[in-house]
């Protein structure tokens, strides 16, 4: 073959960036496209009032992984941010995840025992052996009363579907810790670069062509005749033009708004976990980098309905989703020059520090082989 470059990487999001990154420095050449106006994909912060932005929601960066934290690290300094958001149940306010703290204020328990007792109590009112499902997992592990109040408002607000049609898993995210520690993430290594996310990305690929406002899916054949082999990291259903169904997502609108004082909420992330007020939570993003300007920046995040052409951000990873997605993924392995990846390629509910993972592990593997 003799094509122009020997990759196209459809998206400039972290996955294609990192694989953009890799290729580059292993002597190979590459485009990036993308269809939106910018680089980054949902990572992409932008300055407001000399704040950055993370206009696609809250991005904190957490990993295990000391090989993914080098990595990264590469690219940016990153501050000593930890996330530690609080929950606001019509004005009550709690401190996540689930901790000595929270406990404290539900309850009035001061030690572990006594909270490990009040969980166990309520836990035996409810007790389910095996949780099939989002409900009966969060009632396993906090017992009833946090459930009410910091679980099922907030979950069903952002899923859009009742606590007991949605998977066991997505709780399982997040800690249930019998210390006083509201690090959200039990994680080794935690923080938000320094600059923003787009300075990370345009630092990886640096030297690399880009074409922004480019939509792969509507030349796709005029793309793919330009490089020997293509990593597709928009929706994996869209790529086979939904030809199977469509894979659902939950979507997000942001209301963002500059605000005349220097200090809104006092956190970064407050969750608001009632059922009555509209949106799920409110980012202010000064406090993801300690920030002391004059004013302040808050995103009021409501978790949406998906419909083709909306914004995909979660995949729904339901049965019947996960059934059809499966399909997909055979139709994949049937496309032997294409590499899909990332979230909405691989309809994963990956995090940023699994996306470069994965990405890395992939880009190396395909490199070897050629
Ligand atoms: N969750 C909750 N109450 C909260 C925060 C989270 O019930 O105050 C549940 C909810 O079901 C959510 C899941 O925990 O979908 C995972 O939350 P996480 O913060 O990991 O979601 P993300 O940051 O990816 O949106």
């Amino acid at each position: 073959m003799n094509a122009k470059y020997d990759f196209l990487i459809v998206g400039a999001g972290l996955y294609g960036a990192v694989f953009a990154h890799e290729v580059k420095k292993a002597g190979k050449t590459c485009l990036i496209i993308d269809k939106r106006s910018h680089i980054a994909g949902n990572i992409f912060t932008k300055k407001m009032e000399d704040i950055q932005v993370h206009q696609y929601g809250a991005h904190i960066f957490h990993t295990n992984n000391k090989e993914v934290w080098e990595y990264v690290n590469q690219f940016a300094e990153f501050n000593r941010y930890t996330n530690s958001p609080v929950a606001n149940y019509q004005g009550e306010i709690y401190n996540l995840p689930f901790n000595m703290n929270t406990f404290n204020k539900m309850w009035g328990v001061v030690t572990p025992d006594e909270a490990k007792k009040k969980i166990e109590q309520q836990r035996r009112a409810n007790y389910v052996e095996h949780p099939q499902n989002l409900e009966e997992q969060a009632i396993n592990l906090v017992g009833i009363d946090i459930y009410e109040k910091l679980i099922r408002g907030y979950t069903e607000k952002q899923w859009g579907r009742p606590c007991n049609e949605l998977p066991a898993f997505i709780i399982r995210r997040l800690p249930v810790r019998f210390t006083y520690d509201n690090n959200y993430f039990n994680a080794k290594y935690q923080g938000i670069p320094i600059g923003g996310y787009t300075a990370m990305v345009e630092r990886m690929i640096e030297g690399i062509e880009v074409k922004l406002n480019t939509d792969y899916l509507v030349e796709k054949s005029k793309w793919d005749s330009i490089a020997d082999k293509v990593v597709y990291t928009g929706p994996v259903d869209a790529y086979f033009d939904y030809k199977l169904g469509v894979l659902q997502y939950r979507s997000l609108r942001f209301e963002t708004e500059v605000l005349n004082i220097p200090n809104f909420q006092g956190n970064a992330v407050v969750n608001y976990t009632d059922r009555e007020t509209p949106y799920t939570r409110i980012i202010e993003h000064k406090h993801f980098e300690f920030g002391t300007q004059p004013k302040t920046v808050i995103s009021r995040e409501y978790s949406a309905e998906w419909k083709l052409g909306d914004e995909p951000y979660y995949p729904v990873n339901d049965k019947l989703n996960s059934a059809l997605y499966q399909k997909y993924k055979a139709l994949t392995e049937t496309e032997h020059n294409v590499i899909f990846g990332g979230r909405l390629g691989e309809y994963k509910y990956y995090d940023m520090d699994n996306v470069v993972e994965f990405a890395l592990q992939k880009v190396r593997d395909v490199l070897g082989n050629m």
